[in-house]
């Protein structure tokens, strides 16, 4: 049916993305522009993600708490950065309860401040530290320009904030809470997604250090997908967060903070999916298997029907998520159709032939037509099915990587640059300065993605100079379009 398809990706990519957002049934506008409804499917997709990060922030020591969404004006302006950084997109509230309040409150775009101020009440010694917290939450930025789930004004994430005793447990925890983001992306995500650091123009508004996971799109624009920073000891300061040390010393903390959001979600969509829709990771999918009943008598509906719950129940009881497509008013050949746009990674077809034989047939989302489908016994099937699913997970992964690494060139003048960029990330010598980032910016629309965090010696200067202009370079840096 042509009302279930997508507008092709090489046609118009923006129109895609929004094809499958609708289409897949993930999410919907709001009333209020820039805002964003969840639908049930995209939210149990957030669940995944947020259940597989959650469970790598506890192995890591840290715990989840809450902090209040309105935070005074005053804590904002406290540390310098952060208020400039933040200023033109923050949302505030005057009037509470019918009066004008004495101080204004703003609806957090992020909880450093508010948290800052906790933990400077938690902290008295070097015993209560390392402090390692963690919060799920939604934040609100003022952004004109949105996109669901890619820049909404109003979205959900983490944020993790961490106290240490020096200055090197900051950084090994900046850096460690980065690989976690980098571990999920890759193992659950299936997404190769690069670790760098941010230059100086694009770190966090108020951080010594940004790092980010930063993942390569179906149109090869980049999507930073996460970012962890070195706050230093300036919201320590701003805060006064001090500890006593072992020599009865008072001094500050060096904090940190991180976070991913629903941007994953986006980021999803567009590193797997395709001109037939959404293509999911087993491992994040809300279905991992959808199981059509093909017959075309209420005869044979009775016997399959039978059959389809037998076959899926030892599936069920081991925690492979499964659903039955018992949709009557549709044909099987629309629910392929259906099930494909929204990315269920396995189908399982049974028809009378099916049973005579004692078979089933599993076709693959990530291998398309008859290549992707295979008939096995039903006897055995959830060793088939967990194998199936284990091996769409490292294809999905193969598949994206042998993507990425095929759009990455290293650029060693200008002009290859600008040739790269129109279709691929380029890794150039990079001087850092904003000078260079926003002429480059204008020249092609690029933007300055990373520093990537590589032990290849040769990526550390020695004397290299920037490719665009010329001043001595910092390091290999990325240059993209990006989200
Ligand atoms: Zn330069």
């Amino acid at each position: 049916m042509a009302s279930q398809g997508v507008t092709p990706r090489s046609e118009d990519y923006s129109r895609w993305y929004t094809d499958v957002v609708q289409k897949a049934d993930l999410a919907d506008y709001a009333p209020v522009r820039g805002c964003m409804i969840i639908k049930p499917y995209g939210y149990e997709l957030w669940e995944n993600i947020k259940g597989a990060l959650d469970k790598r922030f506890k192995e890591t020591g840290h715990k989840n708490a809450y902090f209040p969404l309105l935070i005074p004006m005053s804590f904002i302006q406290r540390e310098a950065e952060h208020v400039e950084g933040f200023a033109p997109e923050l949302a505030v509230v005057t009037i509470g309860g019918g009066k004008e309040l004495e101080e204004p409150l703003v609806v957090r775009p992020t909880s450093e401040t508010v948290i800052g101020h906790a933990f400077a009440q938690w902290i008295h010694s070097y015993r209560d530290l390392p402090l390692l917290i963690n919060q799920w939450a939604n934040v609100v930025r003022w952004e004109l320009r949105t996109r669901l789930f890619l820049r909404t004004m109003e979205f959900l994430w983490q944020e993790g904030h961490t106290a240490h005793a020096t200055a090197e447990e900051a950084q090994q925890e900046t850096l460690q809470m980065l690989e976690v983001y980098a571990d999920f992306a890759m193992n659950e995500a299936a997404i190769p997604a690069i670790m760098g650091r941010k230059s100086d123009q694009e770190k966090f508004a108020g951080a010594e250090a940004s790092y980010a996971i930063e993942a390569m799109m179906g149109n090869t624009w980049a999507l930073q997908s996460g970012t962890s920073h070195n706050l230093g000891q300036n919201f320590a300061k701003a805060f006064g967060i001090q500890f006593q040390d072992e020599n009865n010393e008072q001094q500050y903390c060096w904090t940190t903070s991180w976070g991913v959001s629903t941007r994953m979600v986006g980021a999803v969509i567009m590193a797997h999916g395709d001109d037939q829709g959404l293509r999911l990771p087993p491992r994040l999918a809300p279905i991992q298997v959808v199981a059509v009943p093909i017959y075309k008598t209420d005869e044979q509906r009775e016997v399959v029907m039978d059959t389809i719950l037998r076959v899926c129940e030892p599936l069920l009881s081991v925690g492979i998520r499964v659903h039955i497509d018992d949709r009557e008013e549709v044909t099987p050949g629309f629910k392929y159709n259906d099930w494909e746009m929204r990315g269920v990674p396995l189908r399982l077809e049974i028809g009378p032939k099916d049973i005579e034989k004692g078979s089933v047939a599993l076709a693959r989302r990530d291998i398309p037509g008859k290549e992707g489908k295979q008939f096995v016994p039903q006897d055995g099937l959830v060793g088939t099915v967990t194998r199936l699913l284990n091996d769409i997970q490292k294809n999905m992964l193969k598949q994206a990587t042998e993507f990425r690494d095929a759009h990455l060139h290293e650029a060693k003048d200008y002009d290859k640059l600008k040739k790269v960029v129109e279709d691929g990330w380029a890794l150039i010598w990079h001087c850092g300065t904003a000078e260079c980032e926003d002429k480059i910016k204008e020249d092609t629309k690029a933007s300055s993605r990373c520093f990537p965090l590589d032990k290849n010696p040769e990526w550390h200067p020695q004397g290299e100079k920037c490719a665009v202009c010329g001043k001595p370079a910092q390091g290999k840096a990325y240059f993209a379009r990006a989200y």
